[in-house]
């Protein structure tokens, strides 16, 4: 059997083939599935939309943890919202020098679905500097005042229960909540399937932060493959690698399998295309 999922006006289709259903529940937010795919390992869907897969995760954990990581000056306290698959927390982990690392994931059954089929993605979330908060990330950044140094929107696409953490009340809150040097990393979609108004998403950030950067990394399972991240910073751009990080982080490129510092480099450099798309031309 095969799994299409469905995006862009219902325009596009992006096919897997399946060889069973490895779960399927509806949880108080969404509808939760595994399935075992022939190409990709065991793929996670919410609400009929491809999230993980065992073939490709690592290329999204590592660069929103270790790009936002090697230009931070002081990385202590790390917020991730969304996120429940754990991969983000996983990558972060890596470093020791880091000291608390909040999830905040609105649909624990995420957790516990990831838990048991992702085992690689979730390891870390026993970690003893693991806090994991079942709460509206939406909410939750309220509260938080020049407490975090990195913080990463982890989230589903702009609708229902995520929405919230596209705008500019919400990036404002991010900012306040972030430290003198914060950083912020989020997943801005497809520019090529822009079924989510990219441009006003960069504009929501630019709003807030006086350094708002993009790249793209390929990620396999998502419509369209050419994904989007951004990179919002109070002080630091994201070339500005610390110095001081750069023997560590040379020694733990050698374990991962997509992040360099190379590529990191290189990455913010844009085409016109993404740059008009963003709104930088
Ligand atoms: N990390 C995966 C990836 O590689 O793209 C997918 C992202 S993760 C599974 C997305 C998570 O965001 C979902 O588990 C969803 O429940 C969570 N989420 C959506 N809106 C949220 C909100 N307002 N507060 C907290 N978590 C939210």
């Amino acid at each position: 059997m095969w799994f299409h999922e469905r995006s862009y006006y219902n325009t596009f289709s992006m096919g897997w083939k399946v060889k069973n259903v490895l779960h399927s529940e509806q949880s108080k937010f969404q509808k939760i599935e595994v399935l075992d795919t022939d190409a990709l390992g065991k793929l996670l869907l919410l609400d009929g939309k491809t999230m993980v897969s065992e073939a490709d995760e690592f290329v999204y954990h590592e660069v929103m943890a270790h790009i936002p990581y090697s230009v931070s000056r002081k990385c202590d306290h790390v917020l991730i919202i969304g996120g429940g698959d754990g991969g983000v927390v996983r990558e972060f982990a890596k470093h020791q020098s880091i000291k608390t690392i909040d999830l905040v994931e609105i649909d624990e059954r995420v957790i516990e679905v990831s838990k048991e089929f992702f085992p690689q993605c979730t390891s870390a979330l026993d970690d003893s500097r693991v806090t994991i908060h079942a709460k509206d990330g939406f909410e939750f950044i309220k509260k938080k005042k020049n407490h975090y140094d990195i913080i990463i929107i982890d989230s589903t696409d702009p609708e229902d229960f995520a929405s919230g953490l596209f705008t500019k009340e919400f990036y404002n809150d991010v900012y306040n909540a972030l430290t003198e040097d914060g950083i912020m990393m989020n997943q801005t979609e497809n520019p090529f399937l822009d079924e989510f108004d990219i441009k006003k998403i960069y504009s929501n950030m630019r709003k807030s932060f006086p350094f708002v950067h993009s790249f793209f990394a390929p990620m396999i399972i998502y419509p369209g493959v050419y994904w989007t991240f951004g990179f919002s910073s109070k002080k630091y751009g994201p070339q500005d690698l610390n110095p001081v990080k750069r023997y560590e982080m040379e020694a733990l490129q050698r374990s991962l399998k997509w992040y360099n510092q190379d590529w990191h480099k290189g990455a913010f450099q844009l085409s016109n295309y993404h740059k008009q798309k963003i709104g930088l031309i």
